[in-house]
């Protein structure tokens, strides 16, 4: 068992979000730094999107974003004004 010393700040960072997303540990986009997926403009967003693709747990991405209401970035390949409206359809 690690102590609070032994454990690296990524582990401290993300426990509180495993615990509600347990899937974002596979996550293509946990150890992204350099890039925004709460996009400023049409090139970050098409940037994160691209990542998405490649995502291994983007369904569960988009569902729990769909769920919680997320408004804002780019959840499981999909941008904010994409899940109005899969929300509004559904
Ligand atoms: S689908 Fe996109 S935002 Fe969601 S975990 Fe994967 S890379 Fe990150």
């Amino acid at each position: 068992m690690n102590t609070i010393d032994e454990t690296s700040e990524f582990e401290l960072l993300m426990a509180p979000i495993l615990d509600e997303r347990p899937w974002a540990v596979y996550a293509a986009c946990k150890n992204e730094t350099t890039m925004s997926f709460f996009p400023q403009n049409r090139a970050e967003e098409q940037a994160a999107l691209a990542i998405c693709e490649i995502c291994p747990v983007k369904d569960d991405c988009l569902e729990h974003a769909l769920e919680t209401n997320e408004r804002f970035g780019v959840w499981g390949g999909t941008t904010e004004r994409q899940r109005r409206k899969l929300a509004r359809s559904a």
